[in-house]
Parts: C-alpha cells; sequence; structure tokens
C-alpha cells in the first residue's frame, strides 16, 4: 500500500533525534502496517535473525531489532502495540523499551490501534535506551494522546538502589512455560535479589485473556484507521478503475497483503451491528478487568517481571499458515499495551544458541524504574554484550 511512499514531514520522534545529533540511517523492515510477530508478513519478505539466518527476527519492529543486534546501528525506532519492540529485542539479543502510552508523541507514526500503539527504541544496552528515550518522549502539541507531563532524565537515574525494589513474579507467565526458558527468568530474578531487590509471587487472573481481548481490540480500531488508505489520498491506486467503487475495491483488495485484509475483516466485524455488544464491548470489559488486575499488583509490588516470549526465535515459515499459533507469541507482551504500561525487555541468557528476554512491567510513567532496574541487571550480568558470530 505504501510501497515507494516518501513522508512529506518528519514523525515528531525523528525531529526530536534529529536536533539531538543523531543521523537517521534509514527505514527497517517490519510486518506490514505492524502486523505481525514474525517480519514475515512484510510486504518485502522477511528479515533474518542475525544469530541464525534460518529464524525470524521477530516482529513487528524486525529490521529494527535485527539492523541493532547486528551493529548496523547502535539503536533504532520502533512502536509498540502488542509488543512489537520487546518481543524483536528479546529475540534478537538486544534491549527494547516500550514507554507508557502517552509518554511519546505518535504525531507522523501510521496508526494501528490508536489505543494500543506507542513509540520506542531498540538498543544494545538499557544505558543507550534511557539516553535516546530521553530525547524522544515529551508532550507534543500535535498528538492529543501525548501527555503534558515533565521528561525525567533517565540516564541520570539509572543507577538509583534496587535496594528494597519489589519485584513480582507474574504467576501466569510460568504456567506452561518451557523449562529452560523458565529457569534463565528464574535465575535473572535471584539476580536482582543479590542486588537488594525482593523478589515475590503475584497472580493477575485476568490477564490470560489479553490475546483474545487484543485480537478485537486491535482490528476493530485497525479497520477503522485503515480507511484511510482508499486509493485516493495517498498510497497504492488501482490501474484503471471502473468507477469509484472499483477503484476502492481494487486498490484495497490489491494494495493490502493477506494478514492486513484478516485483521480489516475481523475488525469490521466486531464492530457491527449486532455483533458490537458480544465481541467488541466485552473486549472492552475484559480489558478493564485486566487493567484493574495491572493496578491491584503495583500496590503490592514496584515492577512484575517474566519472560518477553514463550520461546526463542522460530524458524521462517514455521507459523505463517496458522494466525493463532502467532499470535499466541505476544501472550506475555499484550497485557502491558492493554493497560498503557511501560515495558523493557533485557537480554537473560540463552537456549539453544538463541537469546531470550527477561520482562519488565512498570506502572504509568516507570520508565526510570524500569530503566535503572535493567541497566544494574545488565552491569551485575554480561547477556547485552553477546553479539551474533561475523557482526563486529
Ligand atoms: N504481534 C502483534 C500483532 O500482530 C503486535 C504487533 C505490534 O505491536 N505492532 O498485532
Amino acid at each position: 500500500m505504501l510501497d515507494n511512499f516518501i513522508a512529506p514531514y518528519d514523525a515528531t520522534v525523528v525531529a526530536k533525534l534529529k536536533t539531538a545529533g543523531m543521523v537517521m540511517l534509514g527505514k527497517a523492515n517490519m510486518d506490514e502496517f505492524a502486523m505481525g510477530s514474525s517480519n514475515e508478513t512484510s510486504f518485502y519478505g522477511p528479515v533474518r535473525n542475525p544469530w541464525d539466518p534460518n529464524k525470524v527476527p521477530g516482529g513487528s519492529s524486525g529490521g529494527s531489532a535485527a539492523a541493532s543486534a547486528a551493529r548496523l546501528a547502535p539503536c533504532s525506532t520502533g512502536t509498540d502495540t502488542g509488543g512489537s519492540i520487546r518481543q524483536p529485542a528479546a529475540l534478537t539479543g538486544i534491549t527494547g523499551v516500550k514507554p507508557t502510552y502517552g509518554r511519546v508523541s505518535r504525531y507522523g507514526m501510521i496508526a494501528f490501534a490508536s489505543s494500543l500503539d506507542q513509540a520506542g527504541v531498540l538498543a544494545r544496552s538499557a544505558a543507550d535506551a534511557a539516553a535516546v528515550l530521553r530525547v524522544m518522549a515529551g508532550f507534543d502539541p500535535k498528538d492529543s494522546t501525548s501527555v503534558d507531563a515533565p521528561v525525567p532524565d533517565y540516564p541520570a537515574l539509572l543507577n538509583a538502589p534496587l535496594k528494597g525494589l519489589k519485584i513480582g513474579l507474574l504467576r501466569e507467565f510460568f504456567e506452561g512455560l518451557e523449562p529452560r526458558n523458565a529457569k534463565l527468568i528464574r535465575d535473572a530474578l535471584a539476580v536482582f535479589t543479590s542486588l537488594g531487590a525482593e523478589t515475590l509471587e503475584v497472580s493477575l487472573p485476568h490477564l490470560p485473556m489479553s490475546v483474545p481481548t487484543y485480537y478485537v481490540v486491535a482490528p476493530a480500531e485497525c479497520s477503522s484507521n485503515l480507511s484511510r488508505f482508499d486509493g485516493v489520498r495517498y498510497g497504492y491506486r488501482c490501474e484503471s478503475p471502473k468507477d469509484l467503487t472499483d477503484l476502492y475495491e481494487r486498490s484495497r483488495g490489491e494494495g493490502f497483503g493477506a494478514e492486513v485484509k484478516r485483521r480489516i475483516m475481523t475488525g469490521t466485524y466486531v464492530l457491527s451491528a449486532g455483533y458490537f455488544d458480544a465481541y467488541y464491548l466485552k473486549a472492552q470489559r475484559v480489558r478493564r478487568l485486566i487493567t484493574d488486575d495491572f493496578r491491584a499488583a503495583f500496590e503490592k509490588v514496584d515492577l512484575l517481571a517474566g519472560p518477553t516470549t514463550p520461546t526463542p526465535a522460530f524458524a521462517i515459515g514455521a507459523k505463517v499458515d496458522d494466525p493463532v499459533t502467532m499470535y499466541l507469541n505476544d501472550i506475555y507482551t499484550i497485557g502491558a499495551n492493554l493497560a498503557g504500561l511501560p515495558g523493557v525487555s533485557t537480554p537473560c541468557g540463552f537456549v539453544d544458541g538463541l537469546p531470550l528476554g527477561l520482562q519488565l512491567i512498570g506502572p504509568h510513567f516507570a520508565e526510570a524504574k524500569l530503566l535503572g532496574a535493567a541497566h544494574q541487571f545488565q552491569l551485575a550480568t554480561d547477556w547485552h554484550t553477546h553479539r551474533p558470530g561475523g557482526y563486529e
């Protein structure tokens, strides 16, 4: 739909990074309209994982993640609607930060699901991510969802002591988790304990419903957002349309890929008269229950911890024909989006030579605490310094 499209203006995030002196190297490959978990829905074909070229880099920001993991760029940007920063960061062995909803301006971003989308950063360390996020974040009058609150000096706060920090282990995230993955997460938690943090188990009973909830809410919002791609204003236009209806139908039919069409159709269905109450409204109610679970948990703990993904990077082609299996990749990341919370993924070890991520989730606007915890974990371990062979 947007092949060869060149934006006539810079996104606020890009403008801010340029003003701070950063050099933009280019656009990175991603799943089409950010819908995917493996980069395989990209019109241009999938990026490969630098740790193993037969494996996916994760998605949707797989290109950003692979570029930073392969040392082509020190850091990269992405958006996270259901995990698209944290999941590819985990699968490529780098650090990914999904800020609080409203923390970073979305002006200039292509909207996918407006109540979930948030821009963030992928980098080789939490310290680098903190420096970049400090520049990216902040109020923007051009984005009505951006929050008018001062941006903390994240780099200056990285060394705030972890002593007494309460970290909750998300019980639901360990149920059915592959033992080797679970062990790496528990080992990571032991590092936090050695740094003075306390860990305790917490339960968020509605969290297991986050994937079905997301796959009602996100498609509903995308079906509305993507209606702007009509062959008239910008983007792909079909050849010699017979009339206006033909122009709309063929421009959209030819311009969108299969996954995007699947989402638009699901979204249109759940919003349609007669189904709205049963699906969309119900999903919004469950979303509230999930948010309330997080709120209750943060009365007991400062941060929540668990895996970022159920497995390390999987083979290219392994899940493309089964959307539900693909959607389940985001089982651990989607909750934070539904509740608008910030999350960080930091490398925490390897399974079969492939990196895995530890996810930390915090209360709204707790980015400094999350980055500090990730940074001090990275000072005590060296997982984030491992680089894929052949990339110097
Ligand atoms: N993988 C999820 C999806 O396909 C999340 C994508 C994202 O965060 N942009 O919708």
